[in-house]
């Protein structure tokens, strides 16, 4: 975890943002967890641990590493705005069944086209 910490403090450094402790918690949370969640879903899991934490600030704190361009934002459901730490393209898969929003590096277009993708059924699909 210290290891990750590390990075991010050098990531912001380089992208001159001043390393809060909200800040780096926000990003820690979006570099460990590839759960694509929205800022709603990280402030209820980091405002046990941090209960100073507000709504606000994680918002805030969301729209800053955007503007920087260490996050990307994707609309994929109703549940709101979801933030993505890997900036990379890639594709997104959302299990209807579970929920979880997955990655998908490397994917072939043609199985997408097939509307079949790792023995998942492809119901819908979304470019953007
Ligand atoms: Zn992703």
């Amino acid at each position: 975890m210290e290891n990750v910490k590390d990075k991010l403090i050098e990531l912001f450094r380089k992208k001159k943002i001043k390393p809060s402790y909200h800040r780096l918690k926000i990003a820690e949370y979006l570099a460990t967890h590839k759960n694509h969640p929205t800022a709603e879903m990280i402030y209820e899991s980091l405002s046990q641990e941090i209960p100073t934490l507000s709504r606000t600030t994680v918002y805030n704190v969301l729209k800053l590493l955007k503007d920087k361009g260490l996050v990307q934002e994707l609309n994929i459901d109703d549940k709101g705005i979801r933030y993505d730490f890997d900036i990379s393209p890639h594709a997104h898969f959302k299990c209807i069944i579970c929920g979880r929003v997955y990655d998908l590096h490397g994917i072939d277009f043609s199985s997408i086209m097939k509307r079949e993708v790792d023995g998942h059924k492809v119901l819908s699909l979304q470019l953007n």
